[in-house]
């Protein structure tokens, strides 16, 4: 199946259009009679018409869809069939509708709707792919209890709610909490489980499951302890209960997201729930907690209360991203994690709100809603939440998420009832809050400070750069978290949150003995950019004195930046005082591995591209590159004699486990294997390679000797143990372009397509390639523009095929202004080649039409 290429502009649709569906629907019976090439699909729904309806037309949604009979009230009909669904005629009182459709899973390779991955059904509805199962007011406003009927040869037959029947080739499944269509799921599949049990705080048994095809058995056991974790977390911390039965989670090899929260019936990418030593590094162990945990949280957020329309969709993704990360500061370390969101935020989510894409959490229009699954709408969204609790509280937080479940379970809500919900529980105006769904853009805050008479008095000052749509912005409401250190580096006045609502405000502090070092947007209280006159002098300082263990990563970021930054502009060497400071700092065994870890990463080549643009140069990634390699050589040449100390000090002894402390000493014992393997050529690299009985150190191993151009031997060893191994081989795959030198990184990925364990037509694996080619900054933005058109090439022919996963891939070249003439040239080649395509995807249109636009 294929979207319908646009012959004119594609509709776009606005949120100001809304009008609820003419009728209630009151029940949905399904029955799926599975074949690969012609599954029937019969549907029985309750239809009530309500009364002084705003629209009151029978419409319902349907794409690729065979339609073979419809009824209404037994009798047959003929509906009018049109682009994206039919209508009909209706009586005036209540009627039920009968439909048979055909579809063809097997063809299915957009894997929208039902489709087949590695001979097993499985689907996904969200947002619109309801509508290529069966006819269907395919909106979240449309709530109704589901029962489905699956016949099929298959071992296994999976759909929502509780099982009330099974025999011989059917199943039957029963979901009696009322849910929209997108929430809709059904797997079908000789799958072998990993089962569980969990009971709630209030005595219900709950049977747990992790389905996976077999041979996958073994790597089940930590994604259900992080199911178990995260069922008792959403008890103990929002007083969320389980309601059902039965909850099983499937893994899938072919699927465009990470994982989906059907209503007990999640489904996931496997590469986001199955887990092994021997076979996921540490980052996985914890990416895997984290999403089994956010599609677990989607059961109250999300699934009890949904979403209006999908304009709304930050209601329940960024609340639910919200809870997650909270569930894995608590689980893991509080710090560590705030700091890997804010890299995640800078790295994905500024490129968006600073460029042709930018939105806002709340989008107003949109042509193909799959395009705004973005890091606004999630990850800026859980922002939103962020400084809407630090604004009210810790308790009317609580207070109000209490009356939030209270008022709107079983609804279907807006981002209004939402800030409603907080102004009730707390008597405040939140209208100016509100801008932050309704305004894109990061915010910049300008700081200056004054000291005079033992008073001190910092002014701030905000805007916000124009964004497609919005030339102008209102002054928003930024909570800023400032603590104030002495100069002998005591902290004088503890962390208060000062609430910026002005374009220009101020603040001073009384009684002060000398002028302050302050340590301002704490924790990162607010999304936005922190512009001030500093030395490098003052962020020294605050790397080894500030008691906000995010500002003090912060302060060596900032140092990290401006090495690179000076060593690029000016060809400068890097800078002695910085390095002195991370010496000072990786040999800190007070400090949290974890921590050391991150200090000891470096700012991505693309946010030094970033920095440069903003600063009015524009920037050459080569000179980024070769800056960085400079860097990191110099780094471990200083660290010279410790490095073998080091490394030995932070190996982990005895059988690996997956902890944070465990995973923060493996982080930094890769970072200084990498290090030393610049002064080694691999030797400890090697030898690691070979001992290592995890992934976590194999990999770390590989990587190094890779970068070092002397890894040959073990990547070929790597990919005879585990060429049987997809998710391994993902890695494998990625891995190779993304250490590749920026003048070979094209010709490596493009070699990597045409090998034969390369598969355009799973996401993993395409992303893999394509992914990693668009991550390898100097590579991707090389001078001969090999890297666009290698990408773009991809692209066009990945379309026909997966329309969703080949339009968030062309986000890629959304930074495209930042470059000079020649590249900016190169790139609008091929923006407009992609354009070009003959029978493109909506999709695809609209993102790269909004590109070549900003
Ligand atoms: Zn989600």
């Amino acid at each position: 199946m294929k979207d319908a290429a646009p012959t004119t502009a594609p509709e776009t649709f606005y949120l100001k259009d809304y009008k609820p569906f003419g009728f209630e629907v009151e029940a949905v019976e399904l029955t799926f009679k599975l074949a690969p090439n012609s599954t029937r699909v019969l549907s029985k729904i309750r239809f009530s018409p309500k009364k002084n309806a705003a629209d009151p037309r029978f419409f319902l949604h349907g794409e690729a869809l065979k339609l073979i009979s419809a009824k209404i009230d037994g009798a047959p009909v003929t509906p009018d069939l049109v682009e994206g669904g039919l209508s009909c005629e209706t009586p005036d009182t209540p009627f039920t509708w009968e439909a048979e459709v055909e579809i063809d899973p097997a063809a299915n390779t957009a894997l929208e709707g039902l489709y087949m991955s590695s001979g097993m059904y499985c689907t996904q509805c969200e947002a619109e792919g309801f509508r290529k199962i069966t006819y269907y007011p395919d909106r979240p406003d449309v709530m109704s209890t589901f029962s489905v009927r699956i016949e099929g040869n298959e071992t296994v037959l999976l759909s929502n709610g509780n099982p009330t029947g099974a025999g011989e080739g059917w199943a039957e499944w029963h979901d009696p909490w009322p849910k929209p269509a997108y929430l809709f799921a059904l797997v079908a599949g000789d799958l072998v489980n990993h089962p569980d049990r969990f009971t709630t705080r209030s005595g219900k048994d709950v049977e747990l499951n992790i389905w996976v095809r077999p041979g996958d058995e073994g790597k089940c056991a930590f994604g259900m302890e992080a199911l178990k974790k995260s069922m008792k977390w959403d008890e103990d911390v929002y007083g969320r209960e389980y309601d059902l039965d039965i909850f099983n989670i499937v893994a899938v090899d072919d699927f465009n997201m990470g994982a989906m929260e059907n209503k007990g019936l999640n489904i996931f990418n496997s590469s986001c729930v199955l887990a092994s030593p021997e076979t996921s590094t540490d980052a996985n162990f914890e990416r895997i907690e984290a999403i089994i945990a956010h599609e677990y949280f989607h059961n109250w957020t999300g699934n009890r209360i949904t979403c209006r329309d999908w304009f709304q969709l930050c209601l329940k993704e960024g609340l639910t991203v919200f809870r997650d990360a909270q569930f894995t500061a608590d689980m893991r370390s509080e710090p560590v994690k705030r700091i890997e969101d804010v890299i995640a935020l800078r790295a994905r989510q500024f490129p968006e709100d600073n460029g042709p894409l930018a939105h806002p959490p709340r989008p107003e229009q949109f042509q193909e809603i799959n395009n705004f699954y973005t890091a606004t709408v999630y990850e800026k969204g859980a922002e939103v939440i962020g400084m809407l609790k630090r604004v009210v509280g810790d308790d009317n937080y609580a207070a109000a998420l209490d009356l939030y479940f209270q008022r709107h379970d079983g609804q279907a809500c807006t981002i209004e009832d939402w800030l409603k919900v907080f102004e009730d529980a707390t008597g405040r105006d939140l209208s100016q809050f509100k801008l932050w769904y309704s305004q894109a853009g990061t915010p910049r805050v300008q700081v200056s400070e004054d000291y005079a008479d033992g008073a001190y008095t910092l002014t701030f000052e905000q805007s916000t750069p124009p964004t497609p749509g919005q030339p102008d912005k209102a002054p928003r409401v930024i909570p800023l978290a400032v603590g104030l250190l002495s100069p002998n580096g005591d902290e004088v006045r503890a962390t208060d949150v000062l609430e910026l609502t002005e374009a220009k405000q101020s603040f001073t502090f009384d009684g002060l003995a000398a002028k302050p070092v302050p340590s301002i947007l704490r924790e990162f209280s607010a999304p936005v950019i922190l512009k001030r006159e500093t030395s490098n002098a003052e962020r020294a300082f605050l790397l080894a004195h500030d008691t906000d263990p995010f500002n003090r990563w912060e302060a060596g970021n900032a140092l990290a930046t401006e090495t690179r930054v000076t060593m690029v502009v000016e060809g400068a060497a890097p800078d002695a005082a910085y390095l002195d400071a991370l010496e000072t700092l990786v040999r800190d065994d007070t400090l949290d591995p974890a921590f050391r870890a991150l200090v000891l990463s470096p700012p991505s080549q693309s946010e030094i591209a970033q920095t440069l643009h903003d600063r009015g140069v524009t920037p050459d990634p080569q000179k980024i590159y070769d800056a960085a390699e400079t860097f990191a050589q110099t780094l471990a040449q200083q660290l010279e004699t410790s490095l073998p100390r080091l490394y030995a000090a932070t190996t982990v002894d005895g059988p690996y486990q997956p902890d944070a402390h465990g995973a923060g000493l493996r982080a930094l014992n890769g970072r200084i294997l990498s290090l030393l393997t610049r002064l080694d050529g691999g030797e400890q690299a090697a030898r690691q390679y070979q001992a290592a009985d995890n992934m976590t150190q194999q990999y770390a191993a590989l990587a190094a000797l890779m970068k070092a151009e002397n890894g040959e031997t073990q990547s070929q060893a790597f990919f005879d143990q585990w060429q049987g191994d997809r998710l391994v081989m993902d890695k494998w795959f990625a891995l190779q372009v993304a250490c590749a030198a920026p003048e070979t990184a094209a010709a490596v990925a493009s070699k990597l397509t045409d090998h034969a364990l390369f598969d355009m037509k799973n996401p993993n694996r395409f992303r893999a390639v394509m992914g990693a080619l668009a991550g390898n900054h100097a590579g991707f933005h090389h001078a001969s523009g090999a890297g666009y058109q290698l990408l773009a090439e991809n692209l066009i022919a990945l379309d026909s095929l997966n329309p969703q996963t080949t339009a968030r891939m062309c986000a890629a070249f959304q930074t495209w202004k930042r470059y000079d003439s020649a590249r900016q040239a190169l790139i609008r080649v091929e923006l407009e080649r992609i354009l070009a395509t003959e029978d493109l995807s909506r999709d695809t249109h609209e993102m790269v039409s909004r590109i070549l636009q900003g």
